[in-house]
Formats: C-alpha cells, sequence, structure tokens
C-alpha cells in the first residue's frame, strides 16, 4: 500500500490514485528492498529503488532511438492508469524487427533511454530483457516482473500499433493474467479493438507523429533531431555516431 506522505502519491491524478487504492486489498508489510528487475545501481547507473505495492507500468520497445513521443505516452499512460513508475523495457532482440533492418546494439539504446529519463523519478530504464539476452518476449518480461514484485500490480503499455497485433504475440493468456493493457494512441493508427479478454485503459495523449525510424532517416540525412529526442540523448547520438551510417 503506498503511503500517504509518499513523494510518489503527490503525482498524477488524485482522484484516480485515492481509488485505484481504495479498489485494492491491503498490502501485506512491505518487503525489505530487493534489487528488482535486476537492475542495480552498481550494473547501471539509472537504476533507482522501487518500493511494494505499487502500479507499474512496463512499456517495452526497441527505442532506436528513443524519442520525445516514447517519453508522452509513457506519462499519459501513467496519468491514465494511476501508474507509480512507468518502467521502460528495451528489448534486447526484437524478434519481429531484426530480420528487416539492422537494430543497433542494445546497450546503445540502453544508454540512449537512460540518458532520456535522467532526472525523473516516476520513470526508469530496465535492462531486464537485454541481461536475459537471446529473443525478447514481453511474457518472460512479465513473468519475471511479477515474481520480483508479488505485491505490486502490473501495466503493459502499448501504443495501437502495438496494440493491433497484440493477438500475434507469444504466451497471450499468460500475458492477460499478469497484465492489465494501456493502449496509447498514435497518429495514422485507428486505437483497435482489443480482445475482450484484456483488462484495459486507454490513454489518450496529443497525437505526436515520431517515430524512430524518421528519425534515424532524419540523422542519415543530416536533419536535426531537436525537440524530437531528449537534449542528453542527441548528445549520446552525436558522440557514438549513431544512425549516420547507411543501413
Ligand atoms: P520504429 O519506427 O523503429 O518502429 P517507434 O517509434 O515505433 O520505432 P518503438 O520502439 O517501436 O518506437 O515503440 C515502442 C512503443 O512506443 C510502442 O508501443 C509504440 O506503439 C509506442 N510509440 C512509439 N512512438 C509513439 C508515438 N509517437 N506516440 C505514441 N506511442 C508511440
Ligand atoms: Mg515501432
Amino acid at each position: 500500500m503506498l503511503k500517504a506522505n509518499s513523494r510518489l502519491d503527490n503525482r498524477g491524478p488524485p482522484g484516480a490514485v485515492a481509488a485505484a487504492q481504495a479498489a485494492r486489498p491491503p498490502a501485506p508489510a512491505r518487503a525489505p528492498f530487493r534489487a528488482t528487475h535486476g537492475v542495480t545501481r552498481a550494473t547501471f547507473p539509472y537504476a533507482r529503488p522501487m518500493r511494494s505495492g505499487r502500479r507499474i507500468g512496463v512499456f517495452g520497445g526497441t527505442f532506436d532511438p528513443v524519442h520525445v513521443g516514447h517519453l508522452a505516452a509513457a506519462a499519459n499512460a501513467r496519468h491514465a492508469a494511476a501508474l507509480d513508475v512507468v518502467l521502460m523495457v528495451v528489448s534486447n532482440r526484437p524478434w519481429q524487427k531484426v530480420s528487416s533492418r539492422c537494430v543497433t546494439p542494445a546497450p546503445e539504446r540502453l544508454a540512449l533511454v537512460g540518458a532520456a529519463v535522467q532526472g525523473l523519478d516516476w520513470l526508469q530504464v530496465s535492462d531486464i530483457e537485454v541481461r536475459r539476452g537471446g529473443d525478447s518476449y514481453t511474457a518472460d518480461t512479465l513473468v519475471e516482473l511479477a515474481a520480483d514484485h508479488p505485491q505490486d500490480e502490473l501495466f503493459l503499455v502499448v501504443g495501437a500499433d502495438v496494440a493491433a497485433e497484440l493477438g500475434t504475440w507469444e504466451r497471450g493468456v499468460e500475458l492477460r493474467r499478469l497484465a492489465t493493457l494501456v493502449v496509447v494512441n498514435r497518429p495514422s493508427v485507428d486505437v483497435p479493438a482489443v480482445d475482450p479478454r484484456w483488462r484495459v485503459v486507454h490513454a489518450g495523449m496529443p497525437a505526436m507523429d515520431i517515430s524512430s525510424t524518421d528519425l534515424r532517416e532524419r540523422v542519415r540525412d543530416g536533419r536535426p533531431l531537436d525537440f524530437l529526442v531528449p537534449p542528453q540523448a542527441i548528445r549520446y547520438i552525436q558522440q557514438r555516431g549513431l544512425y549516420s551510417d547507411p543501413r
């Protein structure tokens, strides 16, 4: 259970948080902090401790590169579902994408997301899929997070384009058992009718017609990323010379 004076209680819609708290059974005594989702300050500098009894958003992606559309989606998912924290889970090997293009190495994409969320305590980067290695399956990630956070509630955050493909994902029954879906709208994509077996929250946000695909082309063409990618992440892209090679 959240403590009334905790910092996170003062964020997000107060009515929704109160309703969410009222709907939940009282949490058992708080477990001591564990290095959940495998990220520790020692292994990854952007990791922050997590408390128990919280509503955790799990926002997966390739983030190649991360952009402000991702950050706005996370913020609006947090608001709509009264989430305490959103984890940006960087895919190790997005099996849907690797056959069609060369994906930037996972450590670079992790560093980019880490840079983008710097200073935000409600938004964290997770390396859970990178540490696991191999193809990344959301079901594995939810199973691991649920085991690490038995007192917390998981919310799977997806954009409308990803929501439309959920039927093709592995182990749908398990996914639906472990998480509530939060669907964020995305320009040029109709918000799909989701399988009614999901518990669903819809999160509205202003249409931001930004995609990593377009940003990679921008770098290749020498066009600016300013105001489309957080400045710390732009610096990292420039320092590492990412996205400048033709692929
Ligand atoms: P790419 O063009 O390489 O597919 P992308 O911009 O779609 O990149 P992803 O890493 O594929 O980014 O997406 C991660 C998640 O973020 C997905 O759930 C996707 O729907 C969501 N998302 C990405 N961009 C936006 C946006 N502009 N508005 C809302 N949601 C978004
Ligand atoms: Mg995409």
